[in-house]
């Protein structure tokens, strides 16, 4: 099978999240299965085009005008990556905004990405079976595939995947023109949401089949309380929505051998020389305390907001442990968690930024990975953690509740910390459950750790579903 993946960012070229993450491993999976795959994404300013080929030089009709394009390729394990070039779209320092600000413009540049994979892919002679796109920023594919691109691909199926309800793409109505679309379309039925254009409406609309990223986010997405307005949709198409989890690049997460962590290990026994090393690095004091590990978009979304509480509460009572924070995101969070960190200078560590090597540093360090959201479509950092031997603590909700099982008398084989209810007592109780296992049974613990880093996480399976899907659609 010939599949087009078009997603807005590709790890290893562009990342604010687990969706590069996704764009970058599924292929891979895919092709090992034997498929052919070609990833389609924005050339972003971060990404050295001395190191891509030119594949094309393409008009795409766009914004009432012809804007002329050149497409770059590279290929890496038999996978091809193709990147559209727009100067004045890309080639800025952010891949959507400044911090918590979009670009104005992102309902054009985004809706030009969708156009120019389509036009692209009628250049360069492709002819996918399964053009597979991503979240809002490639929804409109859907949209214009079935539009204008019906007799250049007669036979091409789509598969949209969701990767957070929570960002929609959601536009004033008067980019219809720009973006080329037909005012027919500006319906309930169709793109309008509330008198404005919702790209991922659209998306979904559109699509042959819809999936999201974990079963227990395709059911949550269904009701009012996950549904951001848009679960009358979902459950209107819920026979074309199903729910696949992620996987993790296994070679890319590796405590064997991981360059950016100071120490390779393969027991977890071995990782308190790594604790040691990021406790100098981060100026802590090097003591075998509990250290917890947040790597995460400083968002509501990822639970920050009662985790800052919860610190608050445990470091004022004098708690013996150790919090090294990664991430960036909502002011107000961003200072709360100053706040803490300047008052608990030797238990606290805090990182506002983006920051691969370090992140591959905490997940190796740490005992536990906090991961408290209110919801979370998959997540990836729980399946990271598993891999260095790290505990999860996550909040039962998502991709989060499918994948960790709570520590307790009554669960066999536990994996971490899951607790049930949206509240910092909860996760403060949670976290003191956690350092007394690190303080009082350290075999236990040892033994959870060898568990997790056993378990399979990786995409070899999760692709198949993927595969089983394609089929099912193309027929
Ligand atoms: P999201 O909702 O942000 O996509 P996921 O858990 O699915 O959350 O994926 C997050 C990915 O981004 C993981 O690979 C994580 O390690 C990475 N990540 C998040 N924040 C940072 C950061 N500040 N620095 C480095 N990597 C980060």
């Amino acid at each position: 099978m010939n599949i087009v993946l078009a997603s807005s960012e590709v790890f290893p070229f562009s990342k604010t999240g687990g969706l590069a993450d996704v764009a970058g491993a599924l292929p891979k999976a895919l092709v090992q299965n034997g498929l052919k795959v070609s990833v389609f994404s924005p050339l972003y300013k971060s990404i050295d085009k001395t190191h891509l080929t030119l594949a094309n030089n393409v008009d795409i009709g766009f914004d009432n005008r012809t804007i002329n394009t050149n497409i770059y390729k590279t290929s890496i394990d038999a996978c091809d990556f193709y990147f559209v070039e727009n100067e004045a779209y890309f080639n800025r320092d952010h891949l959507y905004g400044i911090g918590a600000h979009d670009y104005e413009d992102n309902a054009l540049r985004f809706g030009f990405f969708s156009k120019a994979i389509l036009d692209s892919l009628k250049a360069l002679g492709i002819k996918p079976d399964v053009l597979h796109s991503n979240d809002w920023q490639s929804a409109l594919v859907n949209v214009y595939l079935k539009l204008f691109y019906k007799e250049t691909f007669p036979n091409t199926k789509t598969v949209f995947t969701i990767h957070n309800l929570g960002y929609q793409g959601v536009f004033d109505k008067y980019y219809m023109n720009n973006l080329g679309l037909p005012w027919e379309l500006f319906t309930i039925d169709g793109l309008e949401y509330y008198d404005k254009i919702n790209f991922l409406k659209g998306g979904i609309v559109f699509a042959d089949a819809v999936t999201t990223v974990s079963k227990t986010y395709a059911q949550e997405i269904q009701t009012p309380e996950y549904g951001f307005g848009l679960d009358g949709l979902l459950r209107k198409f819920s026979y074309k929505l199903s729910g696949i989890v992620n996987g993790i690049d296994v070679d890319v997460w590796d405590p064997k051998t991981d360059k950016f962590i100071d120490y390779n290990f393969n027991d977890p026994k071995d990782k308190i020389k790594n604790k040691t090393a990021i406790q100098k690095l981060l100026n802590l004091p090097t003591k075998n305390v509990p250290v917890f590990g947040i790597v995460s978009r400083l968002a509501a979304q990822k639970g920050m907001d009662i985790f800052s509480k919860s610190i608050k509460e445990l470091l004022e009572s004098h708690t013996d442990a150790q919090f090294i924070i990664l991430g960036s995101g909502e002011n107000d969070i961003e200072e709360s968690l100053m706040q803490i960190s300047n008052i608990y200078k030797d238990k606290v560590s805090l990182n506002l930024k983006f920051d691969e090597p370090l992140a591959h540093k905490i997940y190796a360090s740490s005992d536990f990975f906090v991961m408290p959201s209110k919801y979370e479509p998959c997540g990836l950092g729980q399946m990271i953690a598993y891999r260095y031997g790290t505990l999860p603590i996550v909040r039962a909700t998502g991709g989060l509740k499918d994948t960790v099982k709570n520590y307790s008398n009554r669960v066999k084989n536990p994996t971490g910390f899951v607790f049930e209810k949206y509240d910092s007592q909860e996760l403060t109780k949670t976290l003191k459950k956690a350092i007394d296992l690190f303080n009082n049974k350290k075999d236990e613990l040892l033994k959870i750790a060898q568990h997790v880093m056993q378990l399979d996480y990786s995409w070899k399976n999760q692709a198949k579903e993927y595969i089983k899907l394609y089929k099912k659609i193309y027929g």
